[in-house]
């Protein structure tokens, strides 16, 4: 079964779409599992608690390590089983998370964040990533009362990232949706997209 990562930076819509897509796949009754990153096993939780904790200041490589960690437990624990129980198998934020925050966001060499990444995952790469793409301030705007140490970053770090994004998906792999449209929109695109590749 397909395995497919949703991408982009915070408050582009990704929780959105999938619940949505979550839907779609229950009325078809395609049998599926959701996965969140960093998180979806209890070991990933408590590294989640320790990367958006805001008291501690964390260097951008033991950022990375962490993410890493977690990634690495979510794949044997969750989704290599879920593959093999012919699960679809959708991941919120996956390894190009790491590429975009880690590598052009905190400036880690990309080759670097490649090969830890492929050592956590296992060399497992989604079939289709969708990277939804919103400009930094429509995502500040989102989010405006939550809080949490990446939100507390500066407007330049996440542009940093969004442009790592871009420069991501002129790889066939990556699908970039402009998410600065009605919710429903976006959802039949991503529907519709992945139709054409006979992906549902
Ligand atoms: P993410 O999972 O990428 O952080 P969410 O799906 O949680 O983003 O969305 C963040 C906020 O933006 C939520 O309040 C959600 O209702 C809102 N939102 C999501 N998609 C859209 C959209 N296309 N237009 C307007 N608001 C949206």
């Amino acid at each position: 079964m397909p395995f497919i990562s949703f991408e982009g930076i915070d408050a582009s819509g990704k929780s959105t779409q999938i619940n949505l897509l979550c839907e779609f796949l229950k009325k078809k009754e395609i049998d599926f599992l959701v996965v969140r990153e960093p998180g979806g096993t209890s070991i990933g939780e408590k590294v989640r608690e320790i990367l958006l904790s805001p008291e501690s200041h964390m260097f951008p490589e033991t950022e990375f390590l962490l993410y890493a960690a977690s990634r690495a437990q979510l794949v044997r624990e969750k989704i290599l089983p879920a593959l093999k129980d012919k699960k679809f198998v959708i991941a919120d934020r996956f390894a190009d998370s790491s590429v975009a925050y880690q590598g052009f966001g905190r400036g880690i060499g990309i080759d670097k964040i490649d090969s830890i990444n492929n050592f956590a995952t296992l060399n497992i790469v989604p079939d289709i990533t969708f990277i939804i793409d919103i400009p930094v301030e429509v995502s500040l705007q989102r989010k405006a009362e939550k809080r949490d140490r990446i939100e507390l970053e500066k407007r330049e770090f996440i542009e940093k990232v969004r442009e790592g994004y871009h420069v991501l998906s002129k790889d066939p792999r990556f699908v970039l949706i402009d998410g600065n449209r009605d919710i429903m929109e976006v959802h039949h695109d991503i529907v519709n997209i992945l139709k054409e590749r006979k992906i549902i």
